[in-house]
């Protein structure tokens, strides 16, 4: 059924499943070493976890192989069905949505037609851009607060708060509507890149009020203008927008996903 997740998930399909074939698949389940299984109306799932390495495909298939055989000895003159109408008529495997699923033709065009209906839906939504754009900068203040306190209190530049500021961004993104898409990306990187300045000079800016005992715009921006401040204020915003570079990249190939995903999920492909 899927990959992901930190599980695989097998769906089999069978023509029936009585008491002795429930003993007996969890018979052969246990003996594999697979722990999760759950009964449906037409067969059986199995959760295979996976926690710290993936689990081997080969396993997987092997596991089939024996389920296979096992229901095709039980029920030898069994035809396939359907699996969205349940009528023994001729059906092919199809990869529909983000799964596979084995239909008739008749199955197909109605699966088809809500995929396309949601995707139009998806495609008939407001870019929202802008209202984007304002989630993320408002969601990313949290961000300021941390780089603040760590700043005036540890003395240190955290690398996790430039963590957050994209982390919120694209939460902040979500909730004001802005349209997933590699622009609507491009716009969280931008918000998050702003922020890492803003809370860096803001975080300057506490330290000198603090150091200073007293709010004096004037004085601030003179010693920032100072240029071993400025030096080292620029350093701290580069050596920022480095650490965050990799991390940002990652959420940027999260963000693409996402958006290919609702792409290309109208397009039945025959197995
Ligand atoms: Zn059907």
């Amino acid at each position: 059924m899927f990959d992901g997740n930190n599980m695989k998930v097998l769906e089999i399909y069978s023509p029936q499943v009585d008491d002795t074939d429930k003993v007996e698949v969890e018979g052969i389940i246990k003996q594999n070493k697979v722990k999760e299984c759950n009964w449906l109306d037409n067969g059986v799932r199995i959760t295979f976890h996976e926690y710290f390495i993936p689990y081997s495909i080969i396993k997987i298939k092997n596991l089939l192989y024996i389920l296979v055989e096992y229901f095709n000895q039980k029920y030898p003159d069994n035809i396939p069905q359907c699996q969205a109408c349940g009528i023994q008529k001729e059906a092919e495997v199809y990869f529909i949505g983000n799964a596979s699923k084995y239909t008739c033709a008749d199955c197909l065009k109605k699966i088809e037609k809500d995929i396309n209906n949601k995707y139009r839906e998806y495609n008939q939504l407001p870019t929202n851009y802008f209202s984007g754009f304002i989630g993320a900068l408002i969601f990313a203040i949290p961000g300021v607060i941390v780089t603040i306190i760590t700043f005036v209190f540890l003395g240190k530049l955290a690398a996790v708060s430039s963590l957050l500021y994209i982390v919120l961004g694209i939460k902040g993104y979500k909730v004001f509507k802005g349209k997933i898409t590699p622009f609507g990306a491009f716009i969280v990187i931008i918000v998050g890149l702003i922020m890492i300045g803003v809370g860096i000079i803001t975080a300057y800016s506490v330290l000198i009020f603090k150091l200073l005992k007293t709010i004096d715009m004037d004085k601030l921006i003179q010693i920032i203008n100072m240029p071993e401040v400025k030096k080292e204020l620029w350093t701290n915003i580069i050596l920022s927008y480095i650490t965050s570079g990799f991390f940002i990249i990652f959420l940027l190939f999260q963000m693409m996903k996402e958006w290919r995903f609702l792409k290309k999920i109208h397009k039945a492909r025959k197995i």
